[in-house]
């Protein structure tokens, strides 16, 4: 069983059916729509497909929507691409239509209000570096630090951050109505810098119709400073080392991961580790030794999931990719430590659902079970658990859908859905235990550990921990 999550992007190569079959197989839990490409039916089919897919298998493979938010690019060249070489005078002119080696057309003009002469431009992910040595009225005069292949509509970052282009952008509110429409699991906010973004945010999700799990990708300089707010307001965090890297530099990247990934658990939030983690195997079958270190050491961070995106989106082996990627998470938590009786020093909780899940996963972990059963109906109870290292794999049984598909992401989390919703509590327990049994999760005489809230159906409402033997309760009457 593996512990840690997969994060799949979909594109061009995962859009058959064989191909998108054999990578949720091959273990991706979650789905990535990226709404920087595609239309909207482009993500509906793919949507379409996968719910075809998983309603045979039954496995809970999760959707998100990834926004695509305030990116600023450059225009498109005449012949596509250019080469510029160091020294080179190179212009981005908001009114340049087709650019050549001189110039190119720039989407944001607002752009020119945010950088002066001596600003630095990061071009394509970094590849690419301008200094602005002079701004005009509706362009940019750069002289080329660093030349290479310039394609079209390549990305424009500043170097350190500070572009006050706000993170919610027209595109990104008909979006979010496309994503509550479709019915996605997760909504990703692309350069959110403050707590505010993410409220704005959760705020139109919620006038949508949608109570999608809102995750903050964590890619501007200014949003280190806001980690707090924006974690606080938000359920989730991605680590987006594309252009984090670019903002921060790409080798304040490594420690800035492991602060992130340690806050969003400590605040009971989860965290995605993102960008170029297979990166190689867009054209290799294989990965690199580095890539394969990089994803274990994100599993050894803490990571509740790792994720692909050109690799599965566009590369020539999507399968291979998350096979391998499966493969090296399940190793690396082998490894990883159990830390769970000093996680413990620090924590407080004052509520009483929260006490019965801590209380649970401390028993189960020094009981030695087989697993913890948490019934729960939002799944907060199985979130709280899966914030420490426990070792102890939790299998949340919820007879919510929502529950179900949002818990795709939680680490140590095995979300069931239960088919009825009993408010007899005997009979619950023991349709429970037999779905436990029928899963291969237990076996008569295992021991197991399980949280449910009575009166049985009430969210918020765990309040009782039992330990069980399987197989010793009788048959209830129903
Ligand atoms: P992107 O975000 O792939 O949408 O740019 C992730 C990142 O920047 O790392
Ligand atoms: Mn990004």
């Amino acid at each position: 069983m593996r512990n840690t999550k997969i994060v799949a992007t979909l594109g061009p190569s995962s859009s058959e059916e064989a191909v998108l079959r054999r990578m949720v197989e091959a273990g991706v839990d979650i789905v990535r729509l990226n709404f920087s490409h595609g239309s909207a039916d482009d993500h509906r089919a793919r949507v379409d497909l996968l719910r075809t897919i998983t309603r045979d298998s039954g496995r809970t493979v999760g959707i998100m929507a990834d926004l695509q938010g305030p990116k600023i690019r450059i225009g498109k060249f005449e012949n596509g691409k250019i080469e510029l070489a160091a020294g080179d005078q190179f212009i981005l002119d908001v009114a340049c239509k087709l650019g050549d080696k001189t110039r190119v057309g720039l989407d944001y003009p607002e752009l020119i209000d945010d950088i002066d002469v001596g600003t630095v431009l990061l071009l394509d992910d970094g590849r690419i570096v301008l200094d602005i040595v002079e701004l005009q009225n509706q362009a940019v005069v750069t002289t080329v630090r660093v030349g290479g292949t310039l394609s079209n509509n390549k990305g424009i970052n500043r170097q350190g951050g500070g572009l006050t282009a706000p993170a919610l952008t027209s595109k990104d509110r008909l979006d979010i109505r496309t994503a509550a429409e479709i019915g996605v699991d997760f909504v990703a906010v692309s350069f959110p810098k403050s707590g505010e973004d993410m409220r704005q945010a959760r705020k139109l999700l919620t006038r949508a119709g949608s109570n999608a799990l809102l995750i903050a990708k964590i890619e501007r300089a200014e949003a280190i400073n806001a980690l707090p707010d924006i974690i606080e307001a938000s359920d989730a965090v991605m680590v987006a080392r594309g252009d984090l890297a670019v903002e921060v530099g790409d080798a304040a990247v490594p420690a800035l991961q492991k602060k992130i990934i340690r806050m969003a658990r400590a605040r009971n939030k989860l965290a995605i580790t993102a960008t170029q983690m297979m990166e190689s195997m867009i054209n290799s079958p294989v990965p690199t030794r580095a890539e394969v270190s990089d994803v274990a050491n994100a599993v050894l961070d803490g990571t509740d999931a790792v994720m692909l995106s050109g690799e599965t989106a566009a590369g020539k082996y999507p399968v291979e990719t998350v096979e391998s990627m499966a493969r090296i998470c399940l190793e690396a938590e082998k490894s990883a430590e159990v830390t769970l009786d000093n996680d413990f020093l620090d924590r407080v909780f004052t509520r009483i659902d929260q006490s019965i899940a801590m209380a649970a996963i401390w028993t189960a972990h020094h009981l030695k079970v087989k697993a913890i059963a948490a019934m729960t109906q939002s799944g907060s109870t199985a979130l709280w658990m899966s914030r420490l290292n426990s070792g102890v794999p939790i299998y949340a049984l919820t007879p919510e859908v929502s529950s179900r598909y949002r818990m795709s992401l939680y680490r140590d989390v095995f979300p069931l859905l239960m088919k009825q919703n009993h408010t007899d509590r005997d009979r619950l327990l023991w349709e429970a235990e037999q779905l436990l049994i029928e899963q291969g999760v237990v076996k008569p005489g295992d021991l197991m550990v399980l949280t449910i809230g009575e009166p049985i159906g009430s969210p918020g409402g765990t309040n009782t921990l039992k330990i069980v033997r399987v197989g010793d309760c009788q048959k209830p009457e129903f």
